[in-house]
């Protein structure tokens, strides 16, 4: 956007440091300077940032060089999307880059490169606009835990502050927390499934019991869950005697006071530009309800989550 013309040049940034990396992309006041900048920069020009983790990455997000001609300030605005609510941008393969446009890395002496930028901007932004956070956050490759960093948006995933991105120490006082494979795929019930309900047998009926929703079915949650983790939440975790950090997250809200289960989540209601998948966030839809809900009896208590109810 703005009054910028844009070439037809792509300028790839490197980061050696795709931690620093990550952590400046997140606070632009880090101290941190992570990216190798090509020369001859001009306003207008694409700038393409990999960050060399394993395997090697890129940010899908082509960020423009402004009329002031500066790429770092091109690349302090990752998040700056114009929306109400901050996204992270993905990041992508650049292996899976190459196999859909061609693309290939310029030599390291080589920086600028011209080639079509619309294809290259075309396959980013159907990228982007692909439910964003979900991608490469499993194994235990750098590549996760860039991704891991970067979905945290800052803040620990344990307790909810911030990382203190900006500080000078910030890569050697979080904890990223990587998942072993495809954790989805292995879900499992935080509780036994209560009987089958007769009433369901009775689908079709007009009676005032026909029309009841069905038995709570106790959550299925994978059996752990990739974070980033303070200094605090991290030696939690170490002294707690926690199996997961799924476990340490739950152990943060308060027992059912029904059926005594540690697997009590926090609802949240109304317009969410992004529904939140974590296992520990209920959406309930349009409404309020209760604060929390038990995952494994479905029993609901506390005041409304409603934030203007108080
Ligand atoms: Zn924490
Ligand atoms: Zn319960």
């Amino acid at each position: 956007m703005g009054e910028t013309v844009a070439t037809n040049r792509i300028q790839v940034v490197r980061a050696t440091a795709w931690r620093d990396a990550v952590i400046k992309i997140l606070e632009p006041r880090s101290p941190y300077r992570p990216w190798r900048i090509p020369a001859g920069i001009k306003r207008g020009d694409a700038v393409l940032v990999v960050l060399e983790t394993n395997p090697v990455s890129v940010i899908a997000d082509i960020r423009e060089v402004g009329v002031d001609g500066s790429a770092l300030r091109a690349l302090a605005r990752f998040l700056d999307s114009g929306l109400p609510w901050r996204e992270p941008p993905a990041l992508l393969e650049l292996a899976t880059l190459r196999a859909l446009t061609g693309f290939s890395l310029p030599d390291d002496g080589d920086p600028a490169t011209v080639l079509g930028r619309a294809a290259l901007t075309t396959a980013i932004g159907q990228r982007q606009a692909a439910p964003s956070g979900g991608d490469y956050l499993d194994g235990h490759t750098s590549l996760a835990a860039a991704a891991i960093l970067l979905v945290s948006l800052g803040r620990c995933t344990g307790c909810g502050d911030k990382l203190g991105l900006a500080a000078a120490d910030a890569r050697d006082r979080l904890h990223i927390r990587s998942v072993d494979l495809a954790p989805s795929q292995r879900r499992v019930p935080v509780a036994d499934d209560p009987p089958e309900e007769p009433r369901r047998l009775s689908q079709q009926g007009y009676g005032p019991d026909d029309i009841r929703i069905g038995v709570w079915r106790p959550g299925r949650f994978p059996t752990d869950w990739p974070a980033v983790l303070c200094d605090t939440c991290h030696g939690r975790m170490q002294h707690g005697g926690f199996d997961s950090f799924l476990r340490l997250r739950f152990s943060l809200h308060p027992p059912c006071p029904s059926c005594a289960a540690q697997w009590t989540m926090r609802t949240y209601a109304g317009f969410a530009a992004v529904l939140r998948s974590e296992p520990w966030m209920f959406h309930t839809g349009c409404c309020p309800r209760r604060i929390w809900v038990c995952a494994a009896c479905g029993h609901e208590w506390g005041p409304s989550s409603d934030p203007e109810a108080g």
